[in-house]
């Protein structure tokens, strides 16, 4: 179901659950500020989500509570992890769903760093 992004946080939401490790994920990345992992229904070669460890429901969100220290680490962290995967030189896509519109499923922040082909046009047509 889509997400309401301006529904309060739900810490019971899948993406809390992997950051508490009740679930498992396939991890690629952790610092103080942001987790990054494989999506579990990769949508292209490479599917990765980096998402903050607080808890913010969406980009907007964050954008208007996080810290700064955690935005600039989160920034940085994204960056990192598709430098570190190889994506610069090919090129990478960063998608953030926010509210449904864009079809947010998971109530906590999560960039996705699509990559590994010609990823087409920028929206389905
Ligand atoms: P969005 O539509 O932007 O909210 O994307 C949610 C993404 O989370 C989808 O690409 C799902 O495949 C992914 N996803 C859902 N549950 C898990 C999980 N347990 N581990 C990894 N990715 C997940």
């Amino acid at each position: 179901m889509a997400v309401d992004a301006t529904q309060p946080y739900d810490d019971q939401n899948v993406f809390a659950k992997i950051l508490r490790g009740e679930i498992p994920s396939k991890k690629i990345y952790e610092d103080d500020v942001a987790f990054a992992f494989h999506d579990i229904n990769p949508q292209a070669p490479t599917h990765i989500l980096v998402i903050p460890k607080g808890a913010y429901v969406s980009w907007d969100d964050f954008s208007a509570r996080a810290s700064d220290a955690e935005i600039a680490g989160f920034a940085r962290a994204v960056g990192r992890v598709a430098r570190e995967a190889g994506l610069v030189e090919p090129g990478y896509r960063l998608l953030a769903n926010t509210g449904p519109d864009s079809h947010q499923e998971v109530a906590h922040l999560h960039v996705h760093i699509f990559a590994g082909k010609p990823l087409g046009p920028m929206l389905a047509r």
